[in-house]
């Protein structure tokens, strides 16, 4: 996108991400108010993909304790280089069974738990390692355009499947919204993935922790609030305009932003 330089500035200073952090935040604040909501329920996790470790340093300075990272390798080579800084990592991208090793190693919160085999794999490598993990589980709220997430029908029963992992600590569920500026439509997938919450705790609520929704982006996140969001991962809003295009991240979205 063209104007996404200009749509979200750089930051460069630690008084640069202050001032980014603050003003997502309060944008945050003015969408729960408006939907009657509080807006201490909703946390803002800033993600920093692509951003170098040394800039990554200074949101930290800044005070983000938590940071959102996409990729395995990306994530764990920066939080080897980030060890000195009081800083927790939340993987929330897909994942291989391969890689589950990995994640062991460096994060806490893992958003987009979408297979058995997956929850196999991380299990396994938390026994091992005598820990836990907190995750969410990715629900695929725009139908055919995505590839990965569960389809909300198959949610319950994947949930149902869980217990019997017990490193692994259920929070709730995540989703990305489609790939469009229609905000119509972005906000059905928000809808449904909050409805997809909302039935799983009348069926099962012991198996949805406290049911988080982690939901919206720097392009989305105040709908995403207006709709229910416990947890808006925000990467460019605060780091400034990402060069490398989403279809980087998303191989199968079909449509740019
Ligand atoms: C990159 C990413 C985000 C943040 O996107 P921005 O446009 O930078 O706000 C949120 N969620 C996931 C899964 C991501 O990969």
């Amino acid at each position: 996108m063209d104007d996404s330089a200009d749509e979200y500035p750089g930051a460069t200073t630690v008084g640069d991400f202050r001032a980014n952090v603050a003003r997502v935040r309060a944008r945050i604040d003015a969408a729960a108010e408006r939907a009657g909501r509080d807006p201490a329920a909703v946390r803002l996790l800033p993600v920093s993909k692509t951003v170098p470790a040394d800039r990554v340093r200074l949101a930290v300075e800044a005070g983000c304790r938590r940071l959102g990272e996409n990729k395995v390798q990306e994530a764990k080579r920066k939080s080897a280089e980030l060890a000195d800084v009081d800083v927790a990592w939340s993987l929330i991208g897909h994942l291989q069974t391969n890689k589950a090793k990995d994640v062991v190693v460096f994060a806490d919160e893992f958003q987009a738990l979408d297979s058995l085999r997956v929850a196999e794999a991380l299990d396994r490598r938390l026994q091992a390692a005598g820990r836990s993990l907190d995750v969410l589980v990715q629900v695929n709220t725009s139908a055919e355009e995505q590839k990965y997430g569960l389809d909300p029908d198959a949610v319950s029963g994947f949930l149902r499947e869980l217990p019997r992992f017990e490193t692994l600590r259920v929070r709730g569920l995540m989703t990305l919204a489609l790939f469009t500026t229609d905000t119509a439509r972005v906000r059905r997938c928000f809808q449904t993935l909050r409805e997809t919450r909302n039935r799983a705790r009348d069926t099962d609520p012991d198996l949805i922790g406290p049911g988080e929704l982690s939901m919206g982006m720097s392009g989305d996140f105040e709908v995403a609030v207006e709709e229910g969001a416990t947890c808006v991962r925000v990467g460019q809003a605060i780091f400034g305009a990402r060069a490398t295009p989403d279809s980087h991240y998303w191989p199968d979205s079909t449509t740019g932003r």
